[in-house]
């Protein structure tokens, strides 16, 4: 979810902590990074093993050299982390984590961690991925769970799923599809934003499932939010729209959702857009959509998401909307006019107490 509902009482608040925030502070955020690297551990430097070739539903790797700026996603031995090129010890990264990187020098190339912190990591410790058409991004993680179902579904648990789903069914397809969150860990709004703006990829889906509906609603209450100002934004929320309610409407549920349910778009106080991923991402030309793609608190809803077919169901429309944004001028649908909102979003996608997967 990423947002608190109009009448939710403070303490649902605190409950609902891990969500996405920074919505309305239009600035980069300021939080302190940890100034002890997280892992200060003195394990001896790991052999970088030689990386297996991707299956095809995975992002292909790009055997061209490694100029900044691009993606390096750390191999199977996990890397070691450096202060400088050939520096003392700076933490590890753990196998599988996607990095942004924004230069080379000697074979070490400097990299964000997801709790954007600048180090260096030896170029042949990961390997770089292609330039992805479209970047999904899966909601929260590690201590930011997100909104957690009546029996204990954690979103950020759903979102990963889906989004991986969904990347391995557009990179079988020929779509190149990179994560920016690839298992359980914290990653700031500002390095999720940051991966895709160093992968050139001119497309990102922000993958959510929400909680505090309005009320039971007689179809899906999925919502797509869109960049105010982009119309290839608004197109592809329609898309994602159309395309997870077609799958999802087939299922016999009692949904709940929101009155103003659809495609639509949220600004801030400057008339900016309201949630850090797409005001960020816009700011770098990233055409972005944020998708609560279901209830996850809403216990009908829950029981379903635990389901791999719903799941999968989920991803097929994230796939095919991406397909269709690509290959047509479809314009989409379920396009509404969002009725005001007040409320903050909860906490989140800073960097406060945030430890880097290792
Ligand atoms: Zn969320």
């Amino acid at each position: 979810m990423i947002r608190v509902a109009r009448f939710v009482a403070a303490f649902i608040l605190l409950a609902l902590a891990g969500c996405e925030a920074q919505g309305a502070n239009p600035r980069r955020s300021t939080d302190a990074s940890p100034t002890g690297s997280p892992a200060a551990s003195s394990s001896p430097v790991a052999s970088p093993s030689p990386e297996p070739a991707p299956s095809s539903t995975e992002i292909a790797v790009d055997p061209a050299p490694a100029s900044a700026p691009g993606v390096l996603r750390v191999g199977q031995a996990g890397t070691q982390l450096a202060t400088a090129p050939r520096g003392g010890p700076a933490g590890r990264l753990r196998a599988g984590v996607m990095v942004p990187f924004s230069a080379v020098d000697n074979g070490w190339a400097r990299i964000t961690t997801p709790c954007e912190l600048t180090k260096w990591m030896p170029v042949d410790s990961g390997v770089r991925v292609v330039r992805p058409a479209v970047v999904l991004d899966p909601g929260h993680g590690g201590d930011e769970a997100g909104a957690t179902g009546p029996t204990g579904l954690a979103e950020k648990e759903v979102n990963l799923d889906v989004a991986t789903r969904a990347a391995a069914m557009l990179n079988a397809r020929g779509i190149p599809a990179l994560l920016t969150r690839t298992s359980d860990y914290r990653a700031s709004l500002p390095f999720r934003v940051a991966l895709a703006d160093a992968s050139g990829t001119d497309l990102m889906i922000s993958v959510h499932h929400n909680a505090d509906p309005d009320g039971p609603l007689d179809k899906p209450g999925s919502e797509t939010y869109y960049q105010f100002r982009s119309p290839g934004s608004k197109r592809l929320a329609g898309l994602v729209y159309e395309e997870v309610l077609r799958d999802l409407s087939k299922l016999p549920v009692g949904w709940v959702g929101d009155t103003d349910a659809g495609a639509k778009w949220r600004l801030n106080t400057s008339g900016g857009d309201y949630y850090g991923i797409l005001r960020r991402s816009g700011e770098k030309g990233v055409t972005t959509v944020l998708a609560e793609l279901a209830f996850v608190s809403n216990p009908a809803e829950e029981a379903i998401l635990r389901q791999n077919d719903v799941r999968q169901l989920e991803a097929e429309g994230i796939a095919r909307a991406v397909e269709r944004y690509r290959s047509t001028k479809d314009p989409g649908s379920g396009f509404t006019t969002p009725y005001p909102r007040t409320a903050p979003a909860g906490p989140g996608g800073g960097t406060r107490g945030c430890v880097d997967p290792t």
